[in-house]
């Protein structure tokens, strides 16, 4: 799978290094690959909604939605969703974003895997499932394809169940 994603240094600032997943989604049997193995953990573990992040995160999270016969459910940046929502602010290095979410999109009684393709240093994760928890449902776990664990997002993902295909070095 490492194969597939592809550093990209310097992008989309100098320091950073991008990993660039179209390489991957170019292949379909990585792709499908990837897939399996984003949802394998999570599969009869009574998922009702999968959720996913703007933008990369949708393109994993609808196809992973289908194969645990669950709804699909998008949180967006500010602006972008036309009803009601409810909105959780997160840091970042510099200022702070924001993110998301209609107000019916979850029930308390729904179990809900959200889903994303690289988890860093987690910011937009932990805004993701404060949104989900406050429309009152339950969050199974976090899924990813790659994970910069260097970061240490997972420690600030609390205690959700974290799944990532691919770790880049150590927290
Ligand atoms: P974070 O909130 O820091 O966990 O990351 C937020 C989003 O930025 C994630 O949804 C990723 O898609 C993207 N992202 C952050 N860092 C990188 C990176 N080095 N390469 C590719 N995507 C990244």
């Amino acid at each position: 799978m490492r194969s597939f994603i592809r550093d990209v240094p310097d992008f989309p600032e100098p320091g950073i290094v991008f990993k660039d997943i179209t390489p991957l989604l170019g292949d379909n049997g990585a792709f499908d690959a990837a897939l399996d193995a984003m949802v394998e953990p999570y599969l009869n573990t009574g998922v009702t909604k999968v959720v996913g992040v703007e933008a990369r995160g949708f393109i994993f999270a609808a196809p992973i939605a289908l194969k645990l016969d669950a709804g699909f459910i998008p949180v967006r940046k500010p602006g972008k969703l036309p009803y009601d929502v409810h909105h959780q602010v997160y840091d970042l290095e510099y200022g702070t974003d924001r993110v998301e979410i209609h107000r019916d999109a979850a029930v308390p009684e729904d179990n809900v895997l959200v889903v994303d393709d690289v988890l860093a240093t987690g910011g937009t994760g932990r805004a993701t499932t404060d949104l989900i928890r406050a429309l009152g449902a339950h969050v199974v776990g976090f899924s990813v394809l790659a994970e910069l664990a260097f970061l240490g997002g997972r420690e600030r993902l609390g205690g959700v169940d974290v799944h990532a295909v691919v770790r880049y070095g150590a927290s």
